[in-house]
Order: structure tokens, then C-alpha cells, then sequence
């Protein structure tokens, strides 16, 4: 028989990434008009409106290749951020950050070591460097410190902690995760990926960057995809020794924040009372649409992000998912009850709310049995 190309047995054990279903293909398949995404924790306001003008004028430019630097960009973070500009990480979304820092520091058959219930890619990571994730249980659906420092093994190369946790969104208590640092070995990377860092209430802001700068094994990850509104354009950035950056330097494609998504990300660092106008949504939204769901029975658990994880009432968050879907509302199963609910702006959260309750009162006339 005729061989053909062997794909690697790592690769062959990932699971694609599914991303949360687009409107048009709900559209589409469900023949619905008026469809709402609840599902991928974007930003329910959109970029900024400087944003948006500075990618227009940009796509004019597209037949340049990007600076492959991002000079721009790297300055206006490092600015912002009030960090040294060749210690600034920038990549196609965090998500590709994430996945160069594995390619860079981890070997077959090391271990990565994350939480249950946290970020999907992590596995991913993992098996494309034929190494092991490991996983700790929660503890009220919060990162569990002890826990973690107690599977550090010799071969623990990465530890990544979400912080806030996508899709649980709880926080770790900062003084804690500092301590907790002191005590990790200092040949193991600690990967701080806080994708929603800006929701977080300012007493529970860990000082991460300061870290990040000042260690060799810490990494802090953020992204221009949640508050900022703009993950259709891909751009994520990190803080991190020059050490780190200069190996990721190694391994990336040259070009990998594309020339729009860098003019936009500088433009929208620069509108800060958009970010403030984005967090004060959430935070209000995420006390009213809690209250609401409870009222429905829902089981909420308190978050620090953009987005809930609820416990759904009555069978399993795929069926609710599939129910809420045919009234035009997408959201995101997680795992058996838990249904990941991205906040909206209020009117979207209004109509999750009536289709929730619509859902309810059908069950409860359905004869039993
Ligand atoms: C959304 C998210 C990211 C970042 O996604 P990008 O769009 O690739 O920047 C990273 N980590 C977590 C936990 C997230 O939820």
C-alpha cells in the first residue's frame, strides 16, 4: 500500500479549537434575522472610534509588509505601560503568544501545569510540544495557589494561571499570588495570562508588570481582543524579561501583527476613556444580569470579567445552549451545567434574559415524564 504523510502523533491528539458560533452561520443555519453574540467575550461597545480610523487609513498601506518591530505599537505600550520597550511581547493575539512561549521553553516530555476549568488553548500548548498538561482542581472555581505549587515537579517547565479565569472568571487574591511566586522554582516559567485584567476591581490588581519586569520566569500576557474591541484584528502583547523576548523573537513569523492591527492597537491605547466607558458596562451589567439569572434559578458564580459562568437551571447547558440559540442568542457551553455567558450591552442582556425566561415557563408546562 501507498504511504502517506504521517501527521505527528501530538498533533493528531489536539482537538481544533471551536470557537464560539459567528452570527451569520446562526443566521444561516436557523434562519433567523436578528441574531446576538454572547459568546466570545468581545466587546459589546466595538473599538474605539479612533481605532477604526487609524485601521482605514492603514488598509491603505496594506501592499507594505508590517514593521516587523512594531515600533509604534512597542512605544505606545511601553508608555502606557510605563515599561522598557524591548521587554514589551507582541503577537497575533496573546493566543499566538501563548503558543510561542511553549515552542520556545518547553520540551517533549515536560509538563505544563494549569488549572481545571481554565483556558482551552492550554492543552494546545502542550501537545504541540509533545510535553504533558497538568491539571489541579478549582477551589470555588478559583485558581487553587497551594494546589498548583504542590504538582510542581523537576519537569514543570510552564505554569499558567488566568487571571481573571476565562471561563470560570474568578480572580486570585494579588498578595497571595505574590507570595506564591517566591516559593515557584525559578527554572519554571509562570505565564500571568490576564486577557481581562482591566475588568478586574483595582484592590484585587495583582502588580504583575512589575514582576514581569523585574523577573526572569515571570510572563504576563494581555490582549487588544476584550476591552479594547478589537479581536477580529489579532493583537496580543506581553511583559517579560529581554531574555524571553529575544527567544520569542527566534521563533516567530517576522511579520506576525499585521500592519492594520497595529495602527488600530496604538490608536486605541490612546483612548482610555473608551476602556473606562467598557469596564463601567460590564461591571454594571455583570450585577444586573447576575441578579436577573438568579431570579430564573440560575446558579451564578461571581465574576471578575466580561462574561458569567452559570450553573443552568434544569438538563445540561448544551440543551440550553441549542434553546437559546433558536430565539437568536449565542452563548458558550462549557462543561456538563456551565453555560458561559459573554456580557452585553444592555438591551442584548435584556433579550438573553426574556429568552431565558421564555425557556424556564416552557419547561415548567411541560407535562412530567
Ligand atoms: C480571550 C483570551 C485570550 C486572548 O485571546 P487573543 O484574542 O488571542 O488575544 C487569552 N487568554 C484567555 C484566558 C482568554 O480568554
Amino acid at each position: 500500500m501507498k504511504k502517506i504523510p504521517a501527521i505527528r502523533s501530538g498533533v493528531q491528539a489536539i482537538a481544533p479549537y471551536q470557537p464560539g458560533k459567528p452570527i451569520e452561520e446562526v443566521k444561516r443555519e436557523l434562519g433567523l434575522s436578528r441574531v446576538i453574540k454572547l459568546a466570545s467575550n468581545e466587546n459589546p461597545l466595538g473599538p474605539s472610534p479612533a481605532a477604526v480610523r487609524a485601521g482605514s487609513q492603514a488598509l491603505r498601506e496594506a501592499a507594505l509588509y508590517p514593521d516587523g518591530s512594531c515600533y509604534r505599537l512597542r512605544k505606545a505600550l511601553a508608555g502606557r505601560l510605563g515599561t522598557d520597550p524591548d521587554q514589551i511581547l507582541l503577537g497575533n493575539g496573546s493566543s499566538e503568544l501563548l503558543i510561542l512561549l511553549g515552542r520556545a521553553f518547553v520540551s517533549p516530555g515536560e509538563e505544563v501545569l494549569t488549572s481545571q476549568m481554565s483556558f482551552v488553548l492550554y492543552q494546545t500548548l502542550a501537545q504541540l510540544q509533545d510535553a504533558s498538561l497538568i491539571t489541579v482542581p478549582m477551589k470555588d472555581f478559583t485558581f487553587d495557589l497551594e494546589a498548583l505549587a504542590r504538582a510542581v515537579t523537576p519537569k514543570t517547565r510552564m505554569i499558567l494561571i488566568a487571571n481573571p479565569n476565562n471561563p470560570t472568571g474568578t480572580a486570585v487574591d494579588p498578595k497571595a499570588l505574590e507570595n506564591w511566586l517566591e516559593a515557584v522554582p525559578s527554572d519554571c516559567l509562570v505565564v500571568l495570562d490576564e486577557a481581562y485584567y482591566e475588568y478586574l476591581e483595582p484592590k484585587l490588581r495583582p502588580a504583575s508588570l512589575h514582576w514581569a519586569a523585574n523577573r526572569e520566569n515571570v510572563v504576563v500576557l494581555r490582549t487588544f481582543s476584550k476591552v479594547y474591541g478589537l479581536a477580529g484584528l489579532r493583537a496580543g502583547y506581553g511583559v517579560a524579561s529581554r531574555r524571553i523576548k529575544e527567544a520569542l523573537d527566534r521563533v516567530r513569523d517576522p511579520f506576525n501583527v499585521n500592519h492594520i492591527a497595529q495602527a488600530a492597537a496604538a490608536a486605541a491605547l490612546a483612548d482610555p476613556a473608551h476602556v473606562r466607558r467598557t469596564v463601567a458596562l460590564a461591571r454594571s451589567e455583570r450585577r444586573r444580569l447576575a441578579g436577573e439569572l438568579r431570579k430564573l434559578k440560575f446558579l451564578v458564580i461571581p465574576s471578575q470579567a466580561n462574561f458569567l459562568l452559570v450553573s443552568v437551571p434544569d438538563r445540561d447547558a448544551q440543551s440550553w445552549f441549542q434553546a437559546l440559540l433558536e430565539q437568536g442568542v449565542i452563548t458558550r457551553p462549557v462543561v456538563g451545567p456551565f453555560l458561559r455567558i459573554t456580557l452585553g450591552t444592555r438591551p442584548q442582556n435584556e433579550k438573553l434574559v426574556r429568552a431565558c425566561g421564555r425557556i424556564v415557563h416552557a419547561a415548567h408546562r411541560r407535562p412530567a415524564g
